[in-house]
């Protein structure tokens, strides 16, 4: 039940399953997400949809009021960093976006093989075939290598597999073959979706490569810019509502929840500010 003062609808519109390298099933998911009273979710795995009819169908037998926007998050290579692209409000079932995202999940292997290879170096014991019991779905991310190394005993916390081995230049990291900017962008426009751009204050960009980054995505078709995200301060929310509304890009907001925790949950601490225009303005906005 809603209180008297949260009678606003609540929009997550960043989240993952286990289909990809979240710790909810989307049954789980959709409980969570029906518990903390949101009205709007996205379920944004990485480099696949294997969720969403998953979600719809749970959503529709515990006769939930739930409204689920079809969501993808898409990685993506730009002047050497790894930048992700969410995509909301995409048609699963449109047979040339599926035939790309297939091909990014066949280089998402090849590059699960390649860390493997790197992890047995440092003595990790059957690295890709632990991760790939523990990733239920089509996905393999480096968050499951972040386990097994933690598993094993080679790191106290993800933080610190990422820090000492997973990580951009790292002992293990293996430069993945994402398609570019403009792809996702197209791929999710054809699927007649809107392409956002995800946690922008999450790639250590310094200001000018940050609007670099904005400037491009919004000149190849990208219409979206995550500016609501779970922990940030008050400048980073104003800087990047700025950046979205001098673009003419709409706003998005998202918890980019992976696992129960402290500090973050579905719905938590979402807001734009009040010169953003939200997504679910935008005209192809559309929910089931
Ligand atoms: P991948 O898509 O396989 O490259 O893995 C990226 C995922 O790893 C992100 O979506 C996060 O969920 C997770 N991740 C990245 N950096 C960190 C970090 N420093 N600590 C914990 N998880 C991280
Ligand atoms: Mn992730
Ligand atoms: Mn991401
Ligand atoms: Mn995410």
């Amino acid at each position: 039940m809603k209180t008297a003062e949260n009678l606003s609808l609540i929009y997550d519109l960043h989240s993952h399953t286990t289909c990809s390298d979240g710790s909810l099933s989307p049954e789980e998911l959709i409980t969570r997400a029906d518990v903390r009273h949101i009205d709007f979710l996205a379920i944004t795995d990485h480099d696949t949809t294997a969720a969403l009819e998953q979600a719809k169908v749970y959503r529709d037998k515990i006769e939930s009021k739930l409204k689920l926007i079809n969501g993808i998050e898409i990685s993506t290579k730009w002047h050497g960093f790894e930048i992700h692209i969410v995509g909301l409000c995409i048609d699963a079932g449109e047979t040339a976006f599926q035939e790309v995202m297939s091909l990014q999940r066949k280089n998402r292997q090849i590059r699960a093989q390649n860390i493997a290879l790197k992890l047995e170096k440092k003595g990790v014991k059957k690295p890709l075939e632990r991760a790939t019991e523990l990733a239920k779905g089509p996905v393999i991310s480096r968050t499951h290598y972040a386990k097994v190394l933690l598993e094993q005993g080679f790191v106290s916390n993800f933080e610190q597999a990422f820090k000492k081995y997973l990580g951009k230049g790292k002992s293990c990291y293996v430069s993945p073959n994402w398609m570019d900017i403009e792809t996702a962008v197209k791929f999710i426009k054809l699927a007649g979706g809107i392409a956002v751009l995800a946690h922008p204050i999450r790639y250590d960009l310094s200001n000018k490569w940050l609007t670099k980054l904005v400037d491009e995505f919004a000149a190849v078709g990208g219409e979206g810019l995550e500016v609501g995200l779970t922990q940030m301060s008050p400048n980073q929310r104003t800087h990047l509502s700025r950046l979205a509304t001098e673009r003419g890009l709409y706003s998005s907001q998202g918890s980019d929840f992976h696992a129960p925790a402290r500090w973050l949950d579905l719905g938590k601490n979402l807001r734009l500010t009040d010169a953003c225009v939200p997504i679910w303005r935008h005209p192809r906005w559309r929910f089931s």
